[in-house]
């Protein structure tokens, strides 16, 4: 019999009512009656391993804010469901080509845990999905009749959401494409769904390298046991991994609570690569934050701790990503470029351009 520690028991024991999340956490009659409302819009539905580590009695617990619906997401005219225009780039089913030498496949459209701040709502969580036979066959078909595409991203949805069978095989057929060097795999089960990193499929993914793994860890609540081991399952067989996390209103825009998460990260064998300043979007305008917090935070992180455990902070766009550096250029002149190091001096560096 399958036991909680297994991830086909958390995806079927999956909390989809209010009823259900009433065992993990207290909910008065108004946030009761918000969740209903809010799901008629945006669905939801949590991992029992996740909601577990909800604090029953915070409003504000980060895991909380993350996973379980509010009314305000209804209240939010400010945005669209696809800021970054993806289906604006789509040459094949469920390709997004943004960039020359790459691209992202969206290969499924279910989560363990669906994010209240998740990009791809649109999609992610909602019937309207079609990966069938014939959807893969046209999407593998573009990526080898293209052969400027050197780097495949799987992401989705989570494709670790399917079972390892189905995983090696698309790996499989993506490396008989000879001009796809690597195959990068976007997944939050290490945070939201640990349980699924087990031995066996670490032995599936080990047999396709270079592959590269990034996944969403964004609070150091989340940097459990569980995910520790699964974190060090996939670096044992080899991956290298990266977080991108995204910054939250009132979850981790806070630079102790950043400084926090990505030293945690590092001890997990986790890069941390991105913080992504959240995006316009339908209902979940509660999240975003100013610009300037993004750049406090880098700020706080840059010679106050390891230097690769320094994000790069940036904001997606339709057209590619854009890095949003602190203002470490102060000054050029003719000859010089004058830079602000990480505790407030100033150096000079000549700027020679013969
Ligand atoms: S894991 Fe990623 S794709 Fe899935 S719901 Fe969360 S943010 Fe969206």
């Amino acid at each position: 019999m399958e036991q909680r520690d297994s991830w086909k028991w958390q995806v079927r024991k999956s909390i989809r009512s209010t009823g259900e999340l009433k065992e993990y956490l207290h909910l008065d009659s108004r946030e009761e009656c918000g969740i209903k409302l809010a799901e008629a819009e945006f669905s939801w539905h949590i991992t029992p391993y996740y909601a577990s580590l909800i604090d029953p009695d915070d409003r504000n617990c980060p895991i909380r804010l993350q996973a379980v619906p509010q009314e305000k997401e209804l209240h939010d005219n400010s945005g669209v469901m696809d800021p970054l225009e993806e289906e604006k780039h789509n040459p094949a089913p469920n390709i997004i080509k943004v960039y020359p030498d790459r691209i992202a496949w969206t290969i499924s459209n279910i989560c363990p845990v669906l994010c209240r701040h998740c990009l791809r709502k649109r999609m992610v969580g909602r019937e309207h999905f079609d990966f069938s036979g014939e959807a893969q066959k046209a999407a593998l078909e573009y990526i080898a009749r293209t052969p400027e595409i050197r780097d495949v991203l799987l992401t989705g949805g989570d494709p670790l959401m399917y079972p390892d069978e189905f995983i090696d095989e698309i790996l499989a057929r993506l490396r008989t494409i000879r001009h796809v060097e690597i195959v990068r795999i976007g997944s939050r089960t290490p945070c939201t769904l640990p349980q699924r990193i087990t031995e066996k499929l670490c032995r599936i993914l080990k047999k396709y390298h270079p592959l590269w793994l990034n996944t969403q860890f964004n609070h150091p609540k989340e940097l459990t046991e569980e995910a520790r081991i699964a974190c060090e399952r996939l670096a044992n067989a080899g991956i290298p991994l990266g977080n991108q996390s995204v910054l939250l209103r009132g979850i981790n825009d806070d630079p102790q609570v950043m400084k926090a998460l990505v030293q945690g990260l590092v001890r997990f064998r986790v890069r941390p690569y991105y913080i992504y300043q959240a995006q316009t979007l339908k209902g979940t305008s509660h999240f975003i934050t100013p610009v300037e917090k993004g750049i406090e935070i880098i700020q706080s992180l840059r010679g106050y701790t390891t230097g690769f455990s320094v994000p790069v902070y940036l904001l997606d766009t339709p057209y590619g990503k854009v890095p949003m550096n602190p203002e470490t250029i102060v000054q050029r002149d003719a000859g010089a470029v004058y830079l602000k190091t990480w505790d407030g001096k100033i150096w000079r560096e000549p700027n020679r351009r013969e």
